[in-house]
């Protein structure tokens, strides 16, 4: 099966390119090994890029995705768990100073949560996945009469804020919290207008970082 030709297309300019001006970067990366200092924990969905959104370089973003940049609560089951695995890692081997939250508009796997979409395949596992956000669909109470797109933002939003509730389950995070040593932070990017906002920690409320600057 050839592999996809706009992935060799891409990799060529890559090479070409960024790659050239960066060489040496991945070469000490190489050596020195990575030391990013901001986790991120977003959503698989292509058309939010942390790396993009955040213009960052090799070396700087360790970054663990998944659909609708869930962070379950913590849980020593003995079971295999994904984003707990690079919580470990980024916490305890590189010591980051920095987790993010991203979220986004227009979030497939929200939209699929909030509509009660039927499972795509019989193991459901975004169904599965998706119940992980029943405490943020009671965060942002009943919809009433807000508009559909109104109540899916501020679910999206709402989720956010779980995950980071989730992270605070974790015993690290905590110590790490109390400590000073960590900061946790809740961001929405919104896809057509391409805008950052921040979550604000006191009020909830998420601010554009326009106005921030
Ligand atoms: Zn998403």
């Amino acid at each position: 099966m050839p592999f996809p030709q706009r992935l060799l297309e891409g990799y060529r300019d890559f090479s070409h390119g960024r790659l050239r001006l960066e060489q040496d970067r991945y070469r000490e990366l190489a050596e020195a090994g990575q030391a990013p200092e901001v986790m991120v924990i977003g959503c698989s969905d292509s058309r939010v890029s942390p790396e993009v959104i955040f213009d960052a370089r090799p070396g700087e973003l360790f970054v663990v995705r998944n659909v609708a940049n869930i962070v379950p609560p913590y849980a020593p089951d003995g079971h295999a768990h994904g984003v707990s695995a690079a919580l470990e890692f980024g916490l305890a081997a590189l010591k980051v100073k920095h987790i993010v939250v991203l979220g986004h508009a227009h979030c497939g796997g929200v939209k699929a949560f909030a509509e009660k979409a039927e499972p795509l395949s019989p193991g459901d596992f975004i169904g599965n996945w998706m119940r992980l956000m029943t405490p943020a669909a009671q965060k942002a109470g009943p919809r009433q009469a807000m508009p559909w797109a109104d109540y899916l933002a501020r679910l999206e939003q709402a989720n956010i804020a779980n995950s980071l509730d989730n992270l605070k389950t974790f015993p690290n995070v905590e110590q790490l919290l109390a400590r000073g040593e960590l900061r946790i932070h809740g961001a929405y990017f919104g896809v057509a207008t391409g805008e950052l906002s921040i979550r604000d920690a006191a009020t909830g409320e998420f601010v554009p970082v326009t106005s921030h600057t």
